[in-house]
């Protein structure tokens, strides 16, 4: 569900990165990148730079290639989700607006009692918008973007993920503003204490935790480590973590009392369901007849990614009707004939012949689930 567009910065043979020391080939491969184009580029070129003599930590031998691993799978560039593009989850945006993004905005004011929370977690069925929302955020931010889906660690960095996490909270404070988001963090840091929990991935859970613990949410404490030569005030390191997980009951007690916000995201409502339609079909034809009223009350139960996959389905099928009978050769005729031949207003009977087709993915039982958990450890 969070397939993350993750972009290689082709960090491999970054210079400096075999140079015995700890060189941060990330921070040369970001300012020569200009991250992304936007404003945060310069800003978090300028604070990676701002600690660069500060923070004298120096990495020897497998670090160094992990951090260069962690540059390439997960730092997240160039995401442009806006809040607009996500249908509904006004209560979402808010909390997040109010624990992630003012924080950046007006670190001073976010101290003492007002400090801001240290993680949020994102708990619901699949599908529902959770990486939407946590690269909406980054978005607004212009924060550097650390995506890390706990199945990537699982079956990339097997055996060294203790390691990988405390490398991350590294890169993540150098990099600042950051912000973590662990996608499943449920299968990084499932209940405690189960018999067959392996001795490896507790040493994990235990240093995310200290890892969570270290983290300066964003207010005014600085940097205790980075006081810098030249006497200038240390930057603050504003560092976030963000988690989802689609079994929120799973999650170890110590990690969800750190995730201090718990968020519940749940299948849109009709307005929700009305307004992913429109977002979905903004760049196709809708015929004339058809109600998307109508078609919103008929999906109830249905998560937005099914509802994404129900509108690209049913804006196929004017095509399939076109070249349905046909040659290679006689359909290459008809496109030549006029590009806009095949742009078919996508009628009742196409939305009709999509929901036959495709089901709701979310079962009435997980959902209750759900709000139970909400219930007893919802917080917003
Ligand atoms: P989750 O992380 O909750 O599993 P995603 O955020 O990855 O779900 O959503 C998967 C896809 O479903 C998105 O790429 C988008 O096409 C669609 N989608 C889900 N929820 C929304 C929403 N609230 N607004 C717009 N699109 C959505």
């Amino acid at each position: 569900s969070s397939s993350a567009q993750r972009r290689p910065t082709g960090g491999a043979n970054a210079p400096g990165a075999n140079s015995g020391s700890y060189d941060k080939p990330w921070r040369q491969n970001m300012a020569g990148k200009g991250n992304a184009g936007n404003a945060g580029g310069g800003k978090n070129a300028g604070a990676a730079a701002g600690g660069a003599g500060a923070n004298k930590k120096q990495y020897i031998g497998p670090d160094q290639e992990l951090a260069t691993m962690l540059e390439r799978d997960i730092i997240d560039q160039g995401i442009n989700i806006k809040w607009d593009d996500i249908a509904g989850l006004e209560e979402a945006k808010r909390v997040l607006n109010e624990a992630l993004v003012l924080p950046m905005i007006m670190p001073d004011f976010f101290t003492g009692i007002r400090r801001p929370v240290k993680g949020v977690l994102l708990f619901g069925p699949p599908g529902t918008g959770k990486t939407m929302l946590a690269k909406a955020a980054a978005t607004e931010t212009s924060c550097t973007f650390f995506n890390v889906s706990s199945a990537t660690l699982a079956s990339k960095y097997r055996g060294e993920s203790e390691r990988m996490v405390r490398v991350l909270f590294d890169m993540a404070r150098e990099m600042a503003p950051s912000m973590i988001f662990i996608d499943e963090v449920d299968s990084l840091c499932s209940q405690r204490g189960t018999a067959n929990e392996h001795e490896a991935s507790r040493r994990v859970k235990t240093e995310l935790l200290v890892q969570i613990d270290g983290v300066h949410g964003g207010g005014g404490d600085k940097d205790k480590d980075s006081a810098s030569a030249d006497g200038e005030p240390p930057a603050p390191r504003h560092v976030f973590v963000l988690a989802a997980t689609n079994f929120p009951w799973d999650i170890d007690e110590a990690l969800r009392r750190r995730l201090e916000k718990r968020v519940y995201i749940p299948l849109p409502g009709q307005a929700q369901r009305l307004q992913l339609l429109k977002i979905n079909l903004k760049d196709v034809d809708v015929a004339p007849g058809v109600n998307l009223e109508s078609v919103a009350a008929q999906l109830e139960g249905y998560s937005g990614d099914d509802i994404t996959n129900i509108c690209r389905d049913a804006a196929m099928n004017g095509m399939r009707r076109l070249v349905a009978g046909k040659t290679p050769a006689e359909i290459k005729a008809l496109r030549e004939a006029g590009k806009d031949s095949f742009k078919e207003p996508v009628t009742s009977e196409d939305f009709q012949q999509a929901i036959r087709k495709i089901n709701p993915s979310v079962s009435k039982e997980d959902i209750k689930r759900h709000e139970e958990w909400l219930g007893v450890f919802g917080s917003t």
